[in-house]
């Protein structure tokens, strides 16, 4: 290891940058927040930076560079297009000892500066050694979407008991494994859930009490897991799935997606089907119950968006009566994933000012729908579960008044490598759905924006249609 990762404290210091372009202000953005005194050195000042000399946050020291101004300076950054200059401001650092960093330059620094992602006052700092910049870089972005952005606060919460617990409990090992049950239970979560005074409250708890064992009731995450592509799938979806004991899923959810859950998670099926259901509504909610009375951490992924045609409000309704806590994360559903992958826009300045989301599930037969709000014009809907019921909810639709050529497009397996679109009108979408054996699940769009289709088309479908 050629350099050595430490946190500088440059709070009241002197930092001097020599240059005042667009790569110095960069410089100065991370300098600034550490409270250093950045004294700049430049014959011309970019925007950024003559404001922050306007508002008092840099002083300029000189328009050109001297040795003796980096007298009293603890650290010195180049960042002039003047490669000879760079050059002696790093030599002349570097005869005083003072640490010096040039832009772009590994050659000519003593130090470098990490990519960093910043979740003050959690910091973390990635060098590849100036190997490659652009590698740090992307490294940087992974993380950024990993950890949640609350972990600062978290860190600040911990920061502001952390006297408390080291009285309460003196033994270092015990210590450790507070802090470990409380950064992967509950508090953490009702923080990043946005729940700051209940999570402050249970923490207080837990210090006043540090050997009660009330973390074994354990909790529901009710997930949304997006229509397919698993790249669709929230941050805190992903989180929680890779921090679960247990995953429940559906037969909607794509395998691709179930394999994202941690490895030695427990995985149950309770598929459903729209004729059949392998396991009750009932026996799902006693099921997460019992589970969550042991204390697991219970994933109930769903496919698209739990709140939406998904029983998800259903299945918290029972946790909310028996005292279980519980997180919703939203999904794409079914209907924004299919038309954005067809190429479809569900509302449109000048073909669609509203969009109804409507189940095509039969009942005894029959669609029991607000035909008159329907036919509006000006309206797009989004019909789910509807291959079963497809010629009866178009000839309703025509029936009712709507026009017969109204453009209909049906997406099978949206937002999939499977994935297959095919379009029509009200007339001609059953014979359609006969004709290319169109199988659940499947979303019908229908409305004037289906014709933007021919134009917006961008997802691949090629090979399967
Ligand atoms: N909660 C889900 C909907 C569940 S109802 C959501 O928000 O998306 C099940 C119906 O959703 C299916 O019958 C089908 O109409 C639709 N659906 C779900 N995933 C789909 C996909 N990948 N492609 C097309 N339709 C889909």
């Amino acid at each position: 290891m050629k350099f050595l990762p430490i946190f500088l404290k440059l709070e009241d210091k002197n930092c001097l940058v020599v240059g005042g372009g667009d790569v110095a202000a960069r410089k100065i953005s991370s300098l600034i927040s550490t409270n250093a005194r950045i004294l700049i050195v430049a014959r011309e000042l970019n925007p950024e930076i003559e404001a922050l000399v306007q508002s008092g946050q840099l002083v300029i020291l000189a328009t050109e560079y001297e040795k003796s101004q980096l007298d009293s300076c603890v650290l010195v950054i180049a960042a002039t297009n003047d490669a000879e200059l760079n050059k002696r401001v790093s030599t002349d650092a570097q005869q005083r000892n003072i640490p010096v960093n040039v832009v772009d330059n590994p050659e000519l620094c003593s130090f470098i500066m990490p990519s960093v992602v910043n979740r003050d006052p959690v910091q973390i700092a990635i060098s590849t050694g100036g190997a490659s910049p652009v590698l740090a870089r992307l490294l940087r972005s992974r993380l950024e979407t990993m950890i949640p952005s609350a972990y600062g606060k978290l860190a600040s919460m911990m920061k502001s008991v952390r006297k408390e617990v080291k009285e309460k409990i003196p033994n270092q090992t015990q210590r450790r494994r507070f802090w470990e049950s409380i950064l992967q239970g509950p508090v953490a979560e009702l923080l990043f859930s946005g729940h700051e005074d209940k999570a402050l409250s249970i923490l207080k708890q837990k210090i006043s009490n540090p050997n009660e064992n009330s973390d074994r009731q354990g909790e529901v995450y009710l997930v949304g897991g997006g229509p397919g592509d698993p790249d669709l799938l929230t941050f805190r979806a992903l989180r929680l799935m890779q921090q679960t004991d247990v995953v429940l899923y559906d037969r909607l959810v794509a395998p691709a997606i179930v394999a994202l859950a941690r490895k030695d998670a427990d995985r149950i099926f309770v598929g459903k089907k729209s004729d059949q259901h392998s396991m009750t509504q009932d026996e799902i909610n006693d099921l997460m119950i019992k589970l969550a009375r042991e204390g697991k951490r219970v994933l109930r992924l769903k496919g698209g968006d739990p709140f939406i045609f998904g029983r998800g409000g259903e299945e918290i309704d029972k946790l909310a009566e028996v005292g279980i806590s519980f997180q919703v994360v939203p999904g794409i559903t079914a209907a924004t994933g299919c038309a954005s992958y067809a190429g479809i826009p569900l509302t449109h300045r000048n073909y669609a000012q509203s969009c109804v989301f409507i189940t095509g599930h039969l009942k005894e037969g029959k669609l029991d729908l607000n035909w008159q709000s329907l036919i509006q014009p000006g309206q797009t809907i989004a019909v789910y579960m509807g291959v079963g019921a497809a010629k009866v909810l178009c000839e309703s639709l025509i029936e009712h008044g709507m026009n017969i050529d109204t453009p209909v497009a049906i997406i099978q397996q949206g937002t999939t490598t499977e994935q297959r679109t095919f379009t029509g009108s009200l007339k001609t979408l059953p014979d359609i759905i006969d004709q290319e054996d169109i199988k659940p699940p499947s979303m019908m769009i229908i409305g004037d924006v289906v014709n933007l289709r021919e134009k917006l088309a961008w997802f691949d479908e090629s090979g399967k249609v």
